[in-house]
């Protein structure tokens, strides 16, 4: 059954947004990232790529003054939201007495817990300082929902969505891609929030794979490979692994991976593969 939603004004509108903050008497916090859309195309295209029906049940990180949280709400499916500002949460509660609002950190929230309780679609204006953060948690909680869709800066989303043998290839697409196809769905200007912050944002989107590129034996293994060998990514990846991670390093010659490459030269599946047989070679 879908929430009566309430009559507050059109929340993607400056003049709303100010009035309500006016009456809230506050003023947008920067260290929040609260930077709040007034675009209601872009918030169109948020929810379109979500791909909800009404037999999802969605997760938005950040409602703040609730314009996603309003058109989440009207398609129907079940609504949890965390909001770590009080004055939001608090306007949130009688804005929308019906959605389910954890007033915490959301770096602090058990997601394992959320999702195997069902959470199978997230979307949101993820604010700027914990976006990155977040996402990297969500890709390490079971079990991975199926699709999210946020909005994050420019550079954030050229991280989440780059391909081997760019600049911005490393540690951040290989997580992302691994489980999911990820994709930029749309650059958006400053000019579509209030505040207008410093850079471009874009919406991303990720769509889980029906099987994830590799199977990765050792998580944790993995995860400490990809960082170290990334944390001098101009470095040849085999002088690299010599002098920092030895036991990587043997695995090179077994796993067909050219000593000469830097890290960005190689793709998700033979970061897995040299994992697993160093793994192997203990
Ligand atoms: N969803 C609204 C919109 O699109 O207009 C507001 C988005 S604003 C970019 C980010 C929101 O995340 C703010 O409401 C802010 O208070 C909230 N927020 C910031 N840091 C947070 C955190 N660590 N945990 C939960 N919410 C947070």
């Amino acid at each position: 059954m879908s929430e009566t939603i309430p009559t507050v004004g059109k929340l993607t509108s400056p003049s709303v947004i100010c009035e309500l903050l006016n009456g809230l008497g506050h003023r947008p916090n920067k260290g929040l990232g609260q930077n709040y859309l007034i675009d209601s195309n872009i918030l169109g295209i948020l929810v379109d790529a979500a791909k909800i029906s009404e037999s999802d049940r969605l997760l938005e990180i950040g409602p703040g003054l609730g314009a996603l949280t309003q058109a989440l709400l009207a398609v129907g499916a079940p609504l949890t939201a965390i909001e770590k500002d009080k004055t939001m949460v608090s306007h949130l509660r009688k804005t929308f007495p019906h959605l389910t609002l954890l007033e915490e950190d959301v770096l602090d929230v058990n997601l394992n817990a959320l999702f195997a309780g069902d959470v199978n679609k997230i979307i949101a204006n993820l604010p700027y300082a914990v976006g990155s953060r977040f996402i990297v948690n969500a890709l390490e909680a079971r079990p991975l929902p199926e699709c999210m869709v946020f909005l994050v800066q420019k550079e954030v989303a050229d991280r989440l969505t780059a391909q081997p043998g760019g600049k911005t290839y490393g540690p951040l697409a290989i997580w992302s891609q691994l489980n999911y196809e990820v994709t930029s769905v749309k650059k958006v200007s400053p000019n579509c929030f209030l505040p207008a912050p410093k850079v471009w944002s874009a919406v991303v989107k990720f769509q889980k794979r029906p099987a994830p590129l590799a199977e990765v034996t050792d998580p944790e293994r993995f995860k400490q490979l990809v960082k170290v060998a990334f944390q001098q990514r101009r470095k040849q990846i085999g002088s690299n692994l010599r002098k920092n991670l030895p036991r990587f390093f043997r695995g090179l010659e077994s796993c067909g991976i050219d000593p000469s490459l830097r890290p960005e030269q190689i793709p998700i599946t033979q970061w897995v593969a040299l994992a697993a047989c160093a793994g192997n070679a203990r």
